[in-house]
């Protein structure tokens, strides 16, 4: 069987919400609000204030995963330092193979789309064998660097789950805007466990694809961010430790 691949024709708007290298550099607090970035989207994932656990957006509902991997919805009035959204429109589907690990995850994907030159948010749903996470925990002031924020967070599996990793496939280009390659964030069916994937196995599912074409790049106005290093020449290691880890 040949796989169908579709090229984007028509334009369709990612959202992000200051940069990761902003992140890396200590920049956890930020300017928008939940209820401002559900403007903006549908679909996505980031962090919130303080760096107080990781973001998942399903549906049009925030959820906050906090430093133990337990969800709670997030208030409309939380604020995020980095946050990635889009309005997810599921234009490609495919069911993988069983068994499907996160270092697959790429290569599938690569398989669906017709070019790796644009984003693409992606919708796992399913039943996971496994699913590896960690959690960012809530920082005090003054900031420690993310690799050092991070240096400590604790790792949960989740073993034959049902639920839902989100977030995007985000071109090498973008590397310190974004995360490069598949950034995704994982909640259980029933809304009360997650966190940021570290690794996973699909037991049965589908994978969904929303192809980006445009960014939209709002930076913020804070001081912060406007004296902070965002090109350290060690970007592709502080990005490996902070959100690969392996
Ligand atoms: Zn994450």
């Amino acid at each position: 069987m040949t796989a169908q691949k579709h090229l984007p024709t028509q334009r369709h708007t990612v959202f992000q919400n200051s940069l990761m290298s902003a992140l890396l550099d200590g920049i956890y607090d930020g300017e928008l609000t939940v209820g401002e970035l559900l403007g903006h989207g549908n679909f996505g994932i980031g962090t919130f204030d303080a760096l107080d656990g990781e973001m998942i957006v399903l549906d049009g509902v925030c959820y906050q995963v906090r430093g133990d991997g337990t969800a709670r919805q997030a208030d409309l009035t939380q604020r995020s330092p980095f946050t990635v959204m889009t309005n997810f429109v599921p234009l490609i589907e495919s069911r993988p193979p069983e068994g499907l690990r996160r270092g697959e995850l790429s290569g599938f994907i690569d398989e669906l789309q017709p070019s790796e030159n644009y984003m693409y948010a992606v919708r796992i749903t399913g039943r996971f064998s496994t699913v590896t996470v960690r959690t960012v925990t809530k920082q005090d002031k003054p900031y420690r660097p993310m690799v050092e924020a991070t240096g400590d967070d604790a790792e949960l599996t989740f073993t034959d789950v049902e639920g839902v990793i989100g977030g995007f496939r985000t071109p090498v280009y973008e590397k310190g805007i974004g995360v490069p390659g598949c950034h995704v964030h994982f909640i259980d069916a029933a809304r009360t466990a997650g966190g940021h994937v570290l690794d996973f196995t699909l037991a049965a599912g589908s994978v969904e694809l929303c192809p980006g074409t445009d960014l939209e790049l709002r930076l913020p106005l804070t001081t912060q961010f406007s004296t902070a290093e965002l090109t350290p020449g060690d970007l592709d290691e502080q990005i490996h430790r902070t959100e690969v880890k392996r």
